[in-house]
């Protein structure tokens, strides 16, 4: 069972975001375009480069063209450059409150207007999107982030290791980042620890 994190840590999101904000250079990303950003796994130091090779807002990327540029302009992992991409060219649906978007994991039918989480694929009757544990709060739901505490969601898989790194103390945005950058070797070590909890 994950421990109830102490008050220096449920602090450290808090922080992250207010350093971020009194540090934004004239023109640049909203807020709303940096947590974005962020949720893709783009980190503080990332942001700054991609911002310092002239990529302001979100149709600056349109000038990038693709997500192999991307990541060798602000030194980001291909699969960060890709989901940013994907948001910056609309490739992707970002919706996270609203349903009206999703898409059934099994067949890929697009529900309808009226589908809410949990709800049955209208075409397969399947349960259209996976139901996942958050790692950081513990409480369980369909997507890609928790409606609870706005964590991303990782890999059912990988959910120990994520909250392994939570004790170790990594602030919430870092860790499925963190996964994603991990070897496998890495992994297996953080495997190692895990098993002994
Ligand atoms: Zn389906
Ligand atoms: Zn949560």
């Amino acid at each position: 069972m994950p421990k109830i994190p102490g008050k220096a840590r449920t602090m450290t999101p808090k922080t992250t975001t207010k350093k971020l904000q009194s540090r934004a250079p004239k023109k640049t990303f909203s807020v709303l375009e940096r947590n974005i950003l962020m949720s893709k796994g783009v980190s503080e130091v990332q942001l700054e480069k991609i911002v310092k090779n002239g990529i302001r807002g979100r149709e600056d990327f349109r000038a990038v063209g693709d997500a192999a540029t991307l990541a060798v302009l602000a030194d980001l992992p291909p699969d960060t450059a890709a989901r940013v991409m994907a948001w910056a060219l609309g490739l992707e649906n970002i919706v996270v409150e609203s349903a009206d978007l999703v898409r059934c994991m099994y067949c890929g039918t697009k529900q309808p207007k009226d589908y809410k989480s949990g709800d049955l694929c209208v075409s397969c009757g399947k349960q259209a999107e996976p139901i996942m544990a958050c790692f950081w709060c513990g409480s369980t739901g369909p997507g890609k982030f928790c409606r609870r505490c706005g964590a991303e969601f990782v890999p059912t898989g990988e959910l120990e290791l994520a909250i392994l790194l939570k004790r170790d103390g990594l602030p919430k945005g870092d860790i499925p980042e963190k996964l994603r950058g991990m070897s496998q070797a890495d992994k297996d070590v953080l495997w190692g620890r895990a098993r002994r909890y």
